[in-house]
């Protein structure tokens, strides 16, 4: 687990300023849901929290430590996105355990790590698989299982679920949320689902054109929201 601050953050690309002064602390162990509509900087904010994206002005604390120089292999940082990005060519257990060949891990560190992340997640039985041979759900979880096999402490969700059917959605969040929870990490969920923001998170994050509107448990921004804005957004009648 580990904490993570955000401190005023600004994101230029080129003259285009579009994160324009960010500030959240997020605790440790805390399920974090960010939301807003499309192109106002969840994206940017994620990758800068992943070290996949310069930051232009602020700071990444994680664990109070400035992480704003560490490259993203050396964070202990995992991100799922929206596209499972699996490589098509590599079995379940190949492309879970991708990461930690990458950096030189011993055979028997893979081999733990790749069978506590299928045990995890019910991949045991798919582990020599290829991409093509899964349904969506199955690649979604194995798309989890190569971000879990490093185990990191901090976990980063771009839309994970959106390419899902309503069904297997519902069904994901649970496990996203109960993964959380076993493996006591801390997660920042970027959706643009209310039902999803308001079922899974511990705080919302209600984001617009790169500005912060309100941030609080779900109920206290369906209760009282900020402004019109966040009632639309959250869906209470503001
Ligand atoms: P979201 O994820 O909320 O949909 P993004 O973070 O992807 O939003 O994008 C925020 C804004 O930054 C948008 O206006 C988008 O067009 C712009 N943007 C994102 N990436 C780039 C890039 N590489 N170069 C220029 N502009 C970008
Ligand atoms: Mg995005």
């Amino acid at each position: 687990m580990a904490s993570v601050e955000i401190v005023d953050i600004r994101k230029n690309y080129g003259a285009l300023e579009v994160l324009h002064g960010i500030n959240v602390s997020i605790a440790s162990g805390e399920f974090i849901v960010l939301v807003g509509p499309s192109g106002c900087g969840k994206s940017t904010l994620l990758r800068m929290i992943a070290g996949l994206e310069e930051i232009t002005v602020g700071d990444i604390r994680i664990d109070g430590q400035v992480v704003n120089e560490v490259p993203p292999k050396d964070r202990d940082i995992a991100m799922v996105f929206q596209s499972y990005a699996l490589y098509p060519h590599m079995t379940v257990r190949n492309n879970m355990s991708f990461s930690l060949r990458m950096r030189g891990a011993s055979r028997e560190r893979i081999d733990r790590g790749v069978a506590d992340a299928a045990n995890v997640l019910a991949l045991e039985s798919l582990l020599e698989r290829f991409p093509r041979q899964l349904s969506g759900g199955q690649r979604q979880r194995v798309a989890m299982g190569r971000a879990i096999v490093r185990q990191p402490k901090v976990f980063l969700f771009d839309e994970p679920l959106s390419n899902l059917d309503a069904k297997l959605r519902v069904l994901m969040r649970t496990e996203i949320k109960a993964l959380h929870q076993r493996l006591g990490t801390t997660s920042i969920y970027v959706t643009h689902d209310q039902l999803e923001a308001m079922t899974m998170a511990d705080r919302i994050v209600v984001l617009q054109d790169g500005r912060i509107e309100q941030v609080g448990p779900p109920l206290d921004l369906y209760d009282r929201p900020a402004n019109r804005f966040v009632a639309g957004f959250i869906g209470s009648p503001a």
